[in-house]
């Protein structure tokens, strides 16, 4: 019989890449949906497989919507995807920040202690909890140093997981995954913005893009191969905590620089820091300028990871380069906003 899988943030970009994944395996997938005014099946429709996902408004602030879903689904393997996982909105809504991504696990984890124990877990931890890092590379073993409301929040579902496992005997993994993006990564994070940003001034549908802190570093890799790591780290005999990176760390500015190039335009520096102005050579047009804005209270500065153990145990390793995840990225935006799919 087919296993059924639940995943929670379905709406979200590794929520889609994650369902591909599963469906081609000849999962039943059920999405696990917040009950807003709808739900967001755009990136499922994007990757054709809206009609093949079932789903299921679950709320992870309300205990009761999670037993029912548990009790009505019977899970196998439960992916908690669902978070407030932007840093910067972190800031600003701290409290909710931590109900849904800190308490949200531990309700989770509480349900299945009661209905479905031997499902097996994933919880979506983050290199943010590395923060201000401590050692260089990151691995498993490197203390952590969360830098926002975010990072100290997933910190709490990453022990809660270690937590579950060693008190109650879960099989539950936690997945410390460095930032990882596609064309259907949300619109507010830096890549996506980016690619999204210049493909807009580029077709006259914007005159500038806005930026916050051009130096920080981070090791960005696809989306799409991140996911498979996740359901790797569920067919192994043991329960263990991964991470997923691959080990290169570049500059917001070089991820500009490498986007800007491959809309076709000569982008130069021509003030640096709190005002720094980024000009297209060839016409002389100001087409980036930084806004304090966008700045963090406190700044994760440098990420890299070191995935040897995931390599070594589960055999996983990211393919697509920088370079490509960009072209990617900037093809998809580029042609969405040609095509009029996306407008300003
Ligand atoms: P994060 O690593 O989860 O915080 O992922 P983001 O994509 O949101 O941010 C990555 C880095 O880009 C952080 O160091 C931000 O400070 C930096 N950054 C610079 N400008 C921007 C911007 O306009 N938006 C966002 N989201 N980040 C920016």
């Amino acid at each position: 019989m087919a296993k059924t899988a639940l995943i929670t943030g379905i709406s979200g970009q590794d929520g889609a890449y994650l369902a591909r994944m599963l469906l081609a395996r000849g999962y039943r997938v059920v999405g696990a949906y917040r009950h807003t005014s709808g739900v967001n099946i755009g990136r499922l429709e994007e990757l054709g497989i809206a009609a093949d996902v079932e789903l299921i408004g679950t709320e992870l602030l309300e205990e009761s919507n999670i037993r029912r879903a548990l009790a009505l689904l019977k899970p196998d393997e439960i992916y908690n995807l669902a978070a407030q996982s932007f840093v910067g909105l972190s800031f600003e809504q701290p409290i909710y920040t931590a109900d849904t991504d800190a308490l949200g696990v531990l309700r989770l984890l509480e349900a299945m202690r009661e209905i479905c124990p031997h499902a097996r877990f994933y919880q979506a931890s983050s290199s943010e909890m590395f923060g201000k890092a401590q050692a260089v590379p990151q691995n498993e073993k490197t203390p952590f140093y969360p830098r926002s409301p975010y990072g100290v929040a997933n910190l709490f579902g990453h022990w809660s997981v270690v937590n579950y496992r060693e008190a109650h005997g879960f099989f539950a993994c936690s997945g410390i995954l460095f930032n990882h993006e596609s064309p259907l990564r949300g619109r507010d994070f830096v890549t996506r913005k980016v690619t999204l940003g210049l493909a807009l001034v580029a077709l006259g549908e914007a005159d500038t893009l806005a930026i916050g802190n051009l130096e920080a570093k981070r090791d960005w890799g696809f989306a799409g191969e991140y996911v498979e790591g996740m359901w790797m780290m569920l067919q192994q005999e043991q329960p263990d905590d991964y991470v997923l990176a691959t080990g290169r760390s570049t500059s917001v500015r070089a991820f500009v620089e490498g986007a800007a190039a491959g809309l076709g335009f000569g982008l130069e520096w021509t003030v640096s820091g709190l005002d720094a102005r980024g000009v297209d050579k060839r016409t002389g047009r100001t087409i980036i300028v930084a806004d304090p804005k966008y700045y963090r209270p406190a700044e994760v500065d440098l990420l890299v990871g070191d995935a040897r153990k995931a390599k070594v145990v589960l055999g996983w390793e990211p393919r697509t380069s920088l370079e490509d995840l960009i072209q990617m990225m900037v093809k998809a935006d580029y042609d969405r906003v040609k095509t009029g799919v996306i407008r300003c």
